[in-house]
């Protein structure tokens, strides 16, 4: 087992990945920028070193600065939590050449799912069902025509290298078609500087389900049930729940297998997400994680499995210590992004926090980073806080959600609270009704102050 792990990031993930360290009697090492001096990642670990000025390119995306924290405390691995550097495969391979071990999967399985034309290649290859689409990369208009009409409009161009919902473009006729492939290719090539792009069916009314899954790169794989993370804006998750109301326990076994089994065949190692969008009772694969996840604590509660303690402990070379038979999904649960964001136009609203008060109780779990006095810095994402709520049903992870939103107190900054306090009443979120539209078109009609979103 190591004995000091470093923790390359901040926030309520940094205080994640700390706690897990503490059970498993591993020292911590914390890292901060400029703007991070008075954090609580930065207050909690044992040690802690400055690696750079606020910008995250100069600090917390700044490699020689974290190889030098590393050198400097002794610590033997790296945790990158999510973004950042989770998922760069050249820092997982720059870490190996040091001796510091990476935690998390080996950089060649980073680098196949970090592109999404290999992925879906490899994918496709392990046996997991994919959406119809382009078999690779599509580089000329005319070829971009002939296979969006092969496959039926309406089609997406989504970028290879794409990420956060950036790159993409739906076309509904061959007319759109031309424009959309061009300004997915632009628009790929300012964000991420590879202009490489693919086409798929777009589908109309899909939920976004998703299947966890954990192997130790000796050919042990297993699958954690999935999270249903439909509700989304702007293609970003904003409440995540397990089980999936749109599942029953065969569904849920037979693509969980598929996921399993692809996992073995790949030697994987670590814990992943392997992402499907779901209609009409049929699973199609759009991408791969290859980190932990946000919404992790969704499985961690229905399991009982602690998903950071497995993962450090595999990629200390240790085996996978839970067999498919031993994980038993246990009642329902619900997270709840809280960000400093006006809850109607999503405004960031960064600033300080003049009074927090976290609700508790049975089945209530906050993962945050702030406390009463802390001044959100305007330089990261604007997470506050996830609000994680477990319940033997789903109707009474519902009712026990809306006691803890109602409890729920971040006064100073404005926060996303509201727009909970709403969902949770609403009768479509409360018979599972939803698919990945049914937020924006709630937001755009109004739901929440009575104005359509700009
Ligand atoms: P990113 O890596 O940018 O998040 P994804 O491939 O995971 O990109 O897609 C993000 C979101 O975009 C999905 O959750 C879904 O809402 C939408 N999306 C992606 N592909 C399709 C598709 N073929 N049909 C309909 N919606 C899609």
């Amino acid at each position: 087992m190591f004995d000091k792990v470093l923790i390359a990031n901040r926030g309520e993930i940094a205080l994640r990945v700390l706690r897990a360290c503490k059970e498993l009697g591993i020292a911590t090492v914390a890292v901060h920028s400029t703007a991070d001096v008075n954090a609580m990642h930065v207050k909690l670990a044992d040690e802690s070193v400055c690696i750079g000025p606020p910008t995250s390119r100069d600090s917390y995306l700044n490699i020689p600065s974290l190889l030098a924290a590393c050198e400097i405390t002794g610590a033997d691995a790296i945790h990158p939590g999510y973004g950042f550097l989770s998922e760069n495969a050249r820092f997982a391979e720059i870490l190996e050449s040091h001796g510091i071990t990476f935690i998390g999967p080996k950089s060649d399985h980073i680098k196949i799912m970090g592109d999404k034309i290999e992925a879906k290649r490899t994918a496709k290859r392990l046996g997991i069902p994919c959406v119809p689409g382009s078999d690779g990369g599509v580089t000329d208009e005319k070829e971009a025509l002939k296979i969006a009409k092969k496959i039926g409009f309406p089609v997406i161009v989504k970028a290879a290298a794409g990420g956060g919902g950036r790159g993409m473009k739906v076309a509904r006729t061959e007319g759109d078609l031309v424009d959309a492939f061009h300004t997915a290719r632009t628009e790929a090539k300012a964000a991420f500087g590879d202009d490489a792009v693919y086409i798929e069916k777009f589908l109309e009314k899909p939920r976004h389900i998703e299947i966890q899954v954990l192997g130790d790169g000796q050919g042990n794989a297993v699958h954690l049930g999935e999270r249903d993370c439909s509700l989304q804006r702007r293609h970003q998750k904003v409440w995540e729940e397990g089980p999936s109301p749109a599942l029953n326990e065969s569904m849920r076994s037979e693509i969980g297998e598929v996921c399993a089994k692809a996992m073995r065949d790949l030697g994987y190692l670590g814990v992943g997400t392997i992402e499907f969008l779901y209609e009409d009772g049929k699973f199609y694969f759009i991408e791969m994680n290859t980190r932990i996840q946000v919404e992790h604590p969704v499985t961690e509660m229905i399991t009982g499995i602690d998903l950071v303690n497995e993962q450090i402990r595999i990629a200390a070379g240790a085996p996978l210590g839970i067999k498919q038979s031993d994980i038993k999904l246990q009642g329902h649960a619900i997270e709840c992004r809280v960000n400093a964001e006006n809850p109607a136009t999503f405004r960031p609203s960064p600033g300080k926090i003049a009074y927090f008060h976290p609700p508790g109780g049975l089945g209530v779990r906050v993962d945050s980073a702030v406390y009463q006095g802390y001044t959100i810095p305007p330089h990261y994402d604007s997470l506050v806080g996830k609000l994680i709520v477990h319940g033997r049903t789903r109707n009474e992870c519902l009712m026990r959600l809306r006691r803890a939103l109602d409890e729920f107190v971040v006064d100073g900054i404005e926060t996303t609270l509201p727009l909970f306090r709403t969902l949770v009443r609403n009768s479509d979120i409360q018979n599972g009704l939803y698919d990945i539209h049914w937020l924006e078109h709630f937001l755009n009609d109004g739901g929440m102050d009575g104005t359509p979103q700009a």
